[in-house]
């Protein structure tokens, strides 16, 4: 209802509405409210809205209707991205029911009902008969199924937050209390956004400095709930969990931390902070070992027994063998109470064991005692785009399921369990070593995701669409730079310690040899300190002399003192430093994000939900790349003078400055840039990341990004989102969308077939002419190429650019789960190939450049083994393109006797080549390249084994030629030879001759 003041009726389809805002805002006296829920009996439904708003309804006198059209949308169609739109048409009939519209225009049931079906012919018509039809039983059965809510007691029972019975911790504050509070300008508190942002003010927002320079807290979308926005919620099956980590990867909202455990760290756990009674907790703690003992030798028994791994049952799962054991310990102190505490608490967590060898059976079986539990914490982030469930697949340990008020505080109690658990040790991190992930295998690195330090780099909590596959990308980035980045800080953090301490105890000595010994390197020496560390610094040496003489009284030991100050405040911020109110002091950002306008801005700057705790900023459209350098270069500067060159004259001073100091050194210091930083030194400078979308990095910002890569500058990191599309302003074309066009924005028809223009690709043109970036295509399609570059770009002194294919849900039109499915589709049928330039391996193209993660990389198209029929067949883009919505004006299912008589999509690309497009022989009828519109078909094999016919439209045909053509040229630069291109070659010659 937004800006609307008097308004007649409010159509909500969100049951939990009055959870996070008011719904009745600006609905006028006697207006009507229609809301989504699946209560048979009306009544109950009064129980749902909170007592401030019951006041309300009967003081404004407001009519509730309940409409349970979200079962009306299932039933008419299974394709999930349209049960939404549906969901609109059954609340479209309600309005029509409850509002006085048909009786104040004297409209009768029937004309209303055919005058919304020509409605529904134009808009739907081109789709066919019953495409209209589905939507008019919709809207007929939103009509129908309206049913008002009685006006119940004012003090009837609330079930308005929809969360059963809560299991919380006893007696313990798990949130870290604000450090250095005082210090903190109150702006810059947490309390002061959250007074104004999280107030409940609604439209009556103030008008204040943070909302006027849109200033929004770091990381604030932690404490977001998103049970509002889904349905569903994965379940975990634990007997089946073999913690490979893919799903944990792929979750777009960081919803699913995790970690593995001791045993005796979970039960510990139970017992101290969910047994009430003292004696009965120290009683419980008595037996630990035991306990574990006996736990250890029955999961051994059912994780290695054979039989049962093939059909796990009830007597498997953790929380029963538990059971059993704690029966055995009942006594007058150990009584139900306390073990009833303990199952319950332990009921609701996700225990794996049984098939996840790495963590427990392989352990144990190497040293008894060593087998831990592994654990998805799935969280209240989780928006049910069910993208988890899809890539666990054939592990079938996560199954999406309704989530309701029981279910909810089920995933509230595990939360809240999970606060108390430890970072995960690393014995349990496999052969991963969080102290150096540079040297870990690709495959390896997607456990850097079981620390929670790291899985946290990015928190979510945010409004991007459920699945969104930008969401991926963002966390791989934040939590691999943060893998990277924080066991530098801390190593640094404590050298700068160790040298601090040094410098406490020898550094005054030191200085007053040396002035006894040379006064002259004396002299320049501590002037040096004076104009960089002390701030004493003027346009010469000349000029500083002057100052210090007229500014500075100390002597020697307020140099050290200086010196001092610098280097422990340096060390303190790499790893004291709290950023983020209510969580644990873990050092400064080792990152930074600046962002080009686009969806990724939306969502991540809305308040008052942050994704982002680290620095972040928008500049409007293109500006982000360019913004990026800029910062950049202030954390080279202050990189510099904060840590390098104080620590750099440390070293001399605690060396004796055993290779003098003159005016030279003078002359570096103050003239000190990234150039003479050692690589170490270039690795330990926070990084920036620059991102935007295909429009903002490859079209508007394009001239931007081009300056800034060719800059190379050693902590400046490129992303592009790449979704071939303006997602945020609704679908029109960006130079890297695909040759076909089509989507919501686009003409299509007899005279315009698509865009003609070629797909623009950035990464290919950072490649080449813009000197020595790492550049990579790479994208959640393999997730560990994905991870391992990002680790080489960041080690990379110099710019690293790298574009990634992400899904965009509703312009693309794929379902929430797809995500990486989509990836993998479009990466293997040569849509976007996925590559990797390195310009550390050579100077040459095929040195530089590695394209073998591509399957079938020396062919035109991948063979693809078809899951469902067992078949092999050629992949094309067109194969993809009918995986996605967005293309489906130019494929037609066809039984397959349509396709007698047409032409197989292989046969003619044999014929065509990208220079008969350009030259636009391809519409010359009689030549070899004609395409026919409608007249070319393929053969697809579907997952669940069926074989298709598809005749295709000629745009999608000219579609195929040119990411063939896109991807010969890749292969060249790499140095492969395609056999299929040389063949085509010969095959025209002949034709051509
Ligand atoms: S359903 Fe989606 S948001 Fe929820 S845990 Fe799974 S992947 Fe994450
Ligand atoms: S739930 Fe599935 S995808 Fe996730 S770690 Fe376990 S087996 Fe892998
Ligand atoms: S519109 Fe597309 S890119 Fe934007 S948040 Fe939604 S899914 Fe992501």
């Amino acid at each position: 209802n937004a800006d609307l003041r008097h308004v007649d009726v409010v159509l909500c389809a969100d049951p939990k509405v009055f959870l996070h805002t008011d719904a009745l805002q600006g609905l006028k006296k006697g207006g009507a409210f229609v809301w989504e829920s699946n209560e048979e009996n009306p009544a109950d439904a009064w129980n749902y809205i909170p007592v401030k708003y019951r006041h309300e309804i009967i003081e404004k006198d407001i009519k509730v209707y309940i409409l349970n059209g979200f079962k009306i949308a299932k039933a008419a169609t299974e394709r999930e991205e349209l049960q939404t739109r549906m969901q609109g048409n059954a609340f479209l009939g309600a309005f029509f029911r409850v509002s006085s519209f048909l009786k104040d225009y004297n409209i009768p049931k029937k004309e209303f009902e055919e005058t919304i079906h020509a409605q529904y012919v134009k808009k739907f018509g081109r789709f066919g008969d019953d495409v209209v039809n589905s939507n008019m039983t919709v809207m007929k059965a939103g009509f129908d199924d309206v049913k008002e809510v009685p006006i119940g007691k004012l003090d009837a029972p609330d079930a308005s937050n929809f969360v059963g019975n809560v299991i919380s911790p006893c007696g313990i504050d798990i949130i870290a209390p604000p450090r250095d509070k005082e210090g903190k300008s109150p702006i810059h508190t947490l309390s002061a956004f959250d007074a104004e942002f999280r107030a409940g003010y609604g439209y009556n927002q103030p008008a204040s400095p943070l909302a006027s320079v849109g200033y929004i807290a770091s990381g604030t979308g932690d404490t977001a709930s998103k049970y509002v926005a889904r349905r569903a919620i994965p379940m975990f099956i634990e007997e089946n969990c073999t913690q490979c980590m893919e799903c944990i990867s792929a979750c777009p909202d960081t919803a699913m931390p995790n970690t593995a455990q001791d045993i005796s760290q979970i039960l510990t756990t139970a017992f101290k902070y969910y047994v009430s009674d003292g004696f009965a907790r120290n009683a419980l703690l008595e037996h630990l070992d035991d306990l574990d003992k006996k736990l250890r030798a029955d999961m051994y028994a059912y994780a290695t027994d054979k039989e049962l791994k093939k059909n796990p049952d009830d007597r498997v799962k953790f929380k029963n063998i538990l059971r059993k054991h704690l029966e055995d310990l009942k006594s007058d102190v150990i009584d139900d109470k306390a073990i009833n505490q303990v199952l319950s608490i332990v009921e609701t967590l996700p225990l794996a064991y049984m098939s996840a060898r790495g963590i427990f059976a392989g352990k144990e079986k190497k040293e008894a005692g060593d087998g831990g539990i592994f654990s998805i914490f799935i969280n209240d982030k989780c928006k049910g785009c069910g993208e988890c469930v899809d890539v666990c697949g054939d592990h079938e340990a996560l199954v999406m399921i309704v989530e309701d008020e029981d279910w909810h505080a089920r995933v509230k109690s595990s939360e809240g369990f999970f606060k108390l658990l430890p970072e995960t040790p690393k014995k349990y991190l496999g052969i991963y070593n969080p102290d150096d992930p540079y040297e870990a295998k690709a495959a390896a690195l997607k456990n850097h995701l079981m620390q929670q330090s790291k899985y946290n780099a990015l928190v979510s909590g945010d409004g991007a669409c459920a699945g969104c596959g930008e969401k991926t990308i963002l966390h791989a980035v934040a939590s691999v730079t943060e893998a990277v980045m924080r066991p530098l800080f801390f190593a640094k953090a404590e050298r700068l310690t160790e040298k601090v301490a040094q410098l406490k105890r020898t550094g005054l000595m030191k200085l007053e040899a040396l002035k006894a010994n040379d006064l002259d390197a004396y002299n320049v020496f501590t002037r040096t300190v004076l104009h960089i560390i002390m701030g004493y610094g003027a346009e010469n040496a000349k000029a500083t002399e002057k100052r210090i003489a007229d500014g500075f009284d100390g002597g020697d030991a307020e140099i050290i003192d200086g010196l001092v100050a610098v280097l422990s405040q340096e060390a303190y911020n790499h790893k004291e430093l709290q950023t983020l109110e209510g969580h644990m002091p873990n050092g400064m950002s080792a990152m930074a994000m600046t962002a080009n306008t686009g969806c990724n801005t939306v969502y991540g700057s809305t308040p008052p939900n942050n994704p982002h705790p680290y620095p972040w900023m928008n500049s409007l459209f293109q500006d982000g790349t360019t913004i990026g350098w800029i910062v950049g270069e202030s954390f080279i500067r202050d990189h510099a003078a904060h840590a390098v060159i104080p620590e750099r004259l440390v070293d001399t001073l605690l060396g004796e400055f055993e290779k003098g100091f003159d005016e030279d050194d003078y002359f570096y210091y103050t003239h000190f840039s990234d150039k003479f930083m050692t690589d170490k030194e270039v690795l330990e400078l926070p990084k920036v990341w620059a991102i935007g979308g295909d429009g903002g990095i490859g079209d508007i910002g394009f001239q931007n990004l081009s300056k800034v890569v060719l800059q190379n500058r050693p902590n400046v990191k490129v992303l592009m989102l790449d979704t071939q599309v303006y997602s945020n302003t609704g679908g029109q074309n960006s130079d890297s969308s695909v040759m076909t066009g089509g989507f919501d924005m686009n003409q299509i028809g007899p005279a315009t077939e698509g865009k003609m223009t070629e797909k623009k690709s950035v990464a290919e043109i950072m490649m080449s002419g813009h000197g020595s970036p790492y550049v990579a295509q790479v994208s959640a399609a393999s997730i560990g190429v994905l991870f391992r570059a990002l680790i080489d770009g960041l080690h990379y002194r110099g710019t690293a650019y790298y574009q990634a294919f992400t899904t965009c849900q509703p312009e693309h039109g794929v379902p929430d789960d797809a995500s990486e499915a989509q990836a993998i589709r479009v990466r293997d049928s040569r849509g976007m190939p996925e590559f990797v330039f390195d310009p550390g391996k050579g100077e040459t193209f095929p040195e530089a450049l590695y394209i073998k993660g591509n399957p079938n990389y020396q062919n035109d198209w991948y063979t693809k083994r078809s899951k469902g029929t067992k078949e092999r067949f050629t992949y094309t883009v067109a194969h993809w393109a009918l995986t996605e919505a967005r293309f489906r004006r130019h494929h037609k299912k066809v039984s397959a006797d349509k396709v007698e008589g047409k032409q197989e999509l292989l046969s003619v690309l044999q014929n065509v080549t990208m220079q008969d497009i350009v030259h636009h022989r391809y519409l010359d009828k009689n030549h070899r390249s004609y395409i026919p519109d409608w007249e070319v078909y393929l053969v697809d094999h579907t997952d669940d084994g069926q074989v298709n016919h598809h005749l295709l439209s000629r745009q999608m045909v000219i579609f195929c030629v040119e990411r063939r053509k896109a991807w010969r040229m890749l292969q060249s630069k790499a140095g492969i030879e395609n056999k299929d291109y040389l063949a085509q070659k010969e095959y025209l010659k002949g034709l051509d001759a």
